[in-house]
């Protein structure tokens, strides 16, 4: 620590992002919830015919082609759009400036959510999960904290009822629900549509899973006009030309290609089906995920040790140091070769344990 380092950061606690080995080591990568497909083949046609000379330019610092293209898939109007790099920043600006009163979420969620309540200083309720891993509502009864949720849930891919959502939002109407949809395209229901209804949501995505570009760090929310106002007034704070010119470009075409997107989706959720099923073969227990990642466990093996096993062996998986996850580890759903793989060295690992 140097001695310039603000007092308020001193005891900061940063983020761990899952192991990102370089690209030159061979690995099976299923540990950051990233896509085992590439991006749209019209994506890559344009980066190769990209001219350079743009970048000479600022990038639009209101990304217009873009939250043109989200309003119309959202049918929201464009002033409910913003833009952020990655979903990571929109929740960061939500909660240095949306979560007056505190922020409220579970035990068992995104980890970055206690790391932002830390270093903007906002007082985090912890509320825990049930025994099942699961939002129980009636735990935010009351609370006047802004709450945050990722739905489905991270790391466990459980999804919370739009019924539920609902009744949050109607609970108290003047506190702000925001949901982290990062894997809602999996297979759960979005509440986009209920943002034309409630002022009090906001939701948060991101182009890093689905749209299968995780490293053009493209994240979005919609809500009401006057929330994404405000959002947009933070930007304006801190970083105008908050996406990358290219970003922007690769963004929008991605989301003309929307037959790729979908045939994405169907292949990941049909691997998942196989694998949870394999692994159920093999005496896994599976949380029913309807994210593209499973959260499971084997009475044979603790977490650790499978995750270290599989490492040895060539594959990563992500597995979470705290006393309810010592038993499980979540495995990002690959492409068939590389669940195929998984499933032979976890044969491996099971017999030799
Ligand atoms: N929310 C959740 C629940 C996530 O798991 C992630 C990915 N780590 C994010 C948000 C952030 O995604 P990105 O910044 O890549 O959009």
């Amino acid at each position: 620590m140097s001695k310039f380092l603000s007092e308020n950061l001193i005891n900061m606690k940063p983020y761990k992002p899952g192991e990102q080995p370089r690209s030159n080591e061979q690995w099976i990568k299923l540990n950051t919830n990233e896509s085992p497909f590439p991006p749209s083949a019209n994506v890559e046609k344009l980066i190769r015919s990209y001219d350079a000379e743009k970048l000479r330019l600022y990038p639009d610092p209101s990304c217009d082609s873009l939250i043109t293209k989200l309003s119309e898939e959202f049918d929201v109007d464009k002033c409910q759009v913003m833009l952020g790099n990655g979903s990571d920043e929109i929740l960061a600006f939500s909660f240095m400036g949306l979560c007056n009163n505190g922020v409220a979420f579970s035990d068992l969620s995104y980890g970055f959510y206690p790391v932002f309540s830390d270093v903007f200083n906002k007082k985090a309720k912890i509320v825990e999960l049930n025994q099942s891993f699961e939002i129980d509502i009636n735990d935010y009864e009351g609370l006047k904290q802004t709450i945050v949720i990722a739905n489905p849930n991270a790391p466990t891919g459980l999804e919370l009822s739009q019924k539920d959502i609902v009744k949050l939002l109607e609970n108290d109407k003047e506190r702000l629900v925001i949901i982290d949809e990062a894997y809602v395209d999996f297979g759960a229901e979005s509440s986009v549509k209920l943002v034309k209804k409630y002022d009090n949501l906001l939701v948060i995505g991101t182009f890093s899973k689905s749209r299968n570009l995780a490293g053009a760090r493209i994240g979005y929310a919609i809500a009401n006009e006057e929330i994404i106002s405000d959002l947009n007034a933070i930007k304006f704070s801190f970083n105008p030309y908050n996406l990358n010119r290219l970003s922007i470009d690769i963004g929008t075409t991605a989301m003309n290609d929307k037959e790729y997107f979908e045939s994405c989706i169907k292949q990941i959720k049909l691997n998942r089906e196989y694998l949870t099923k394999k692994l159920k073969d093999f005496g896994f227990e599976v949380l029913e995920s309807k994210a593209n990642f499973i959260f499971v466990k084997n009475s044979n093996i603790i977490g650790k040790e499978y995750y270290k096993r599989l490492k040895e062996k060539g594959i990563l998986v992500r597995y979470f140091d705290l006393p309810r996850t010592k038993e499980y580890v979540r495995i990002t759903i690959g492409n068939i070769k590389e669940c195929d793989a998984l499933l032979k060295m976890t044969k491996e690992v099971l017999s030799e344990v």
